[in-house]
């Protein structure tokens, strides 16, 4: 059930069962030259779209935009914060919490989300709920080595291949050339580097890193529509399981 698709008398008779409200939330930002802007609000869309059918499970509309400061010199980059998006997590739940609702799922595509998510989370939790978090690129990955990935490189890209053919553009592929501060300290990941093999934590514009706007330990080059439908099906089975699951939850 789609909640824009409800009237508020169906709202109110669904909110009765104790349902799960399912929350999309993205990011409106740079995905490597080859892949779309949208792809963090497209995925967990598409996968709430695999599970609009479950008993007693309610999709509000997607939040595309998120926290993405260190994307901004790339086009088409936009970020609310990390305030702007507690806030919006804040009202949805806010408003749905005195209308009884008491679960809340969030299926993340980003993760410069979480800080914002983790504390909306807390939030439900102490006003008598509890809102949980699926960020399905890591859930895939953990769950098969195939669907390892990083930003923008070859699972997300093949992901969307999947879902959005038209939004990829793999002839703008280009190399991620890591740019690394110094010869000992190398680029690791979007917000860290590494020295001496371990991890530093430095927040920087991502262009100083990967000039490509990609980082990740596979080339999206070599991304196929294949590869993008094997993981979200993994996505869809997890969490459609994973939904079972929450039903169970004593709150
Ligand atoms: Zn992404």
């Amino acid at each position: 059930m789609y909640l824009s698709k409800m009237t508020t008398t169906d709202a109110r008779q669904a909110f009765e069962k104790d349902p799960i409200v399912v929350i999309p939330v993205g990011s409106t930002e740079v995905h490597g030259t080859q892949s779309a802007l949208g792809t963090d609000s497209m995925v967990p869309s598409w996968i709430c779209d695999q599970i609009a059918d479950m008993e007693n499970v309610i999709i509000l509309p997607a939040v595309p935009y998120g926290v993405c400061p260190t994307h901004l010199s790339f086009a088409g980059s936009i970020d609310i914060g990390y305030e702007g998006l507690y806030l919006v997590l804040h009202g949805i739940t806010d408003s749905l919490m005195k209308q009884g609702i008491r679960r809340f799922l969030v299926i993340n595509g980003h993760g410069g989300n979480n800080p914002s998510i983790d504390r909306a989370s807390m939030e439900v939790y102490h006003n008598g709920g509890v809102l949980a978090c699926i960020d399905w690129w890591s859930v895939v990955g953990q769950l098969d080595e195939r669907f390892r990935g990083g930003h923008g490189d070859i699972l997300e890209t093949s992901v969307m291949m999947a879902i959005c053919p038209e939004s990829v553009k793999l002839e703008y592929c280009q190399p991620m050339n890591p740019q690394n501060p110094t010869e000992e300290v190398k680029a690791s990941y979007l917000q860290s580097a590494s020295y001496r093999g371990a991890t530093v934590r430095l927040y920087r514009d991502s262009k100083e890193l990967g000039p490509s706007g990609w980082y990740g330990p596979f080339d999206p080059k070599d991304s196929t529509p294949e590869l993008g439908q094997a993981a979200l099906d993994a996505a869809v089975d997890f969490v459609r399981g994973f939904l079972d699951e929450f039903r169970k939850f004593t709150i």
